[in-house]
């Protein structure tokens, strides 16, 4: 692996994949190398704990009727599920499931808050979705949880005008054999080089040379897609260092906390037919997809502040949490019948270290400073680069496509 190529890949997620098909594509001599033993990154699916896919990372094509990864579902045989479902339903409060005023009620308090931070950012204000959001009514940890799992932010932590900067066709589409597993069948064909982190990039001369423990790789650009904690939290350095403003960007675009718990069950203890979402409104709020069958399966999510407590005090405790909330919704018995658990634990991970990305307030202007192409020869790819379609899959697949085109435009102007 060590050697001399056109163009180096950090990092195989869904935009290094990206990249790395695109500079085949165009017969570049290129490398991808990938830190971690498998490729994928934040689109993750485990075939194998459960009888179902479970999906640790993405699972909905989100703004589905323009996302690219709907056309290669279709030419790969992957099934999705187009029906369109409202956030709130199901929903446990206050020791019963809401009727349905109440859960009209919830949704329109949910709307009306994500409508406050839409407007904000639309008139150009760049402040807290904490500061917007009218004073919590009687739905307010609902909206606060709704805001959280979009951005893996806690509201205080949201910037107004990223958030409304964030294009949704509102059609989020469940990849049912998994969204991870259609990313790696995807980029199949590019060779990764795995186990392989980069820690240093020196491009103080000519092109690039990247340190990795498998020895140093040189090349006239690099494209790095490692998540934004990486660079801001220093596990990935830059020789000379990157100009301060990219710095500041960096560490603006925090990635947050959103985690799943997956748990599965050796008998139906939810009573529902088809795959459905409950959401618990307990001290943790927790959303669930409850996945039927004869052992179902259920998916609890959390995220932003109540997410982050929990993690604090260990994975364990986010699977505690999460069977909490369960039994208070469909009776403590339920415990008797839970198997298989699985907890993430992306905030904690070194290679990746949050969620996704979101702008802190005041400071979302500064997104677009990751699409800057530095010294000529460093190309930041990934779902925090993209305008209007970050902290998504196909956000960053588009990303990998564009920073490729980039590097290859690059290379034929200084021919
Ligand atoms: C819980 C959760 C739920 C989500 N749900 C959805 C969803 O439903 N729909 C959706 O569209 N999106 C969702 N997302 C977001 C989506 O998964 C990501 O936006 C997307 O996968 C990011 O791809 P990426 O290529 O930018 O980064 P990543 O997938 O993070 O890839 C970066 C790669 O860089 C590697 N790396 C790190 N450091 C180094 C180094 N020093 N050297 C070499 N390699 C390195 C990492 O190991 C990783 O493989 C979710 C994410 C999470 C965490």
């Amino acid at each position: 692996m060590p050697g001399t190529f056109d163009v180096a890949v950090v990092g195989a997620g869904a935009a290094g994949l990206a990249a790395g098909l695109t500079l085949q594509a165009a017969g570049a001599r290129f490398v991808v190398l990938e830190a971690a033993a498998r490729t994928g990154g934040r689109a993750y699916t485990d075939t194998e704990s459960f009888d179902q896919p479970f999906d640790l990372g993405c699972h909905w094509l989100h703004s589905a009727k323009t996302n690219p990864f709907v056309p290669i579902a279709d030419q790969l045989g992957f099934p999705y599920r187009t029906t369109h479902v409202r956030l709130v339903r199901n929903l446990w409060h206050a020791g019963r499931f809401a009727d349905p005023a109440e859960l009209d009620a919830a949704q329109e308090e949910v709307d009306a808050a994500f409508d406050a931070v839409r407007d904000a950012g639309e008139a150009g204000h760049d402040v807290a979705a904490r500061d917007v959001v009218a004073p919590d009514g009687p739905w307010g940890a609902l909206s606060r949880h709704w805001l959280s799992l979009m951005t893996a932010s806690p509201p205080e932590r949201i910037s107004t005008r990223d958030f409304a900067a964030y294009h949704d066709t509102e059609d989020n589409w469940p990849v049912l054999a998994g969204y991870g597993a259609l990313v790696r069948k995807h980029g199949a064909a590019v060779p990764v080089t795995l186990q392989c982190p980069v820690h240093r990039i020196d491009w103080s001369g000519e092109g690039v040379s990247l340190d990795t423990p498998q020895g140093r790789v040189t090349a006239r650009s690099v494209i790095v897609t490692v998540p934004t904690a990486v660079i801001s939290e220093g596990r990935l350095v830059f020789s000379p260092r990157l100009p301060p403003e990219l710095d500041e960007a960096f560490a603006s675009l925090t990635l947050g906390v959103a985690e799943k718990v997956a748990i599965a069950f050796d008998r139906d203890v939810f009573g529902f037919t088809e795959r459905t979402g409950v959401t618990v409104l307990g001290p943790d709020p927790v959303s669930f997809q409850i996945l039927p069958g004869p052992r179902p399966l259920a998916v609890g999510h959390m995220a932003g502040d109540y997410a982050s407590r929990r993690l604090a005090d260990g994975p364990l405790a986010l699977e505690e949490a999460v069977l909490d909330a369960l039994k208070a919704a469909f009776g403590t018995a339920i415990a008797a019948h839970a198997g298989t658990r699985r907890a993430t634990n992306w905030a904690g991970d070194p290679l990746i270290g949050g969620a996704y990305s979101c702008a802190l307030p005041g400071c979302a202007h500064l997104r677009a400073r990751l699409r800057d192409v530095v010294g000529g020869r460093i190309h930041f790819a990934g779902e925090a680069v993209r305008a209007h379609d970050f902290s998504t899959c196909h956000g960053a697949h588009l990303s990998g496509i564009e920073a490729a085109r980039r590097a290859l435009a690059g290379m034929a102007a200084a021919l």
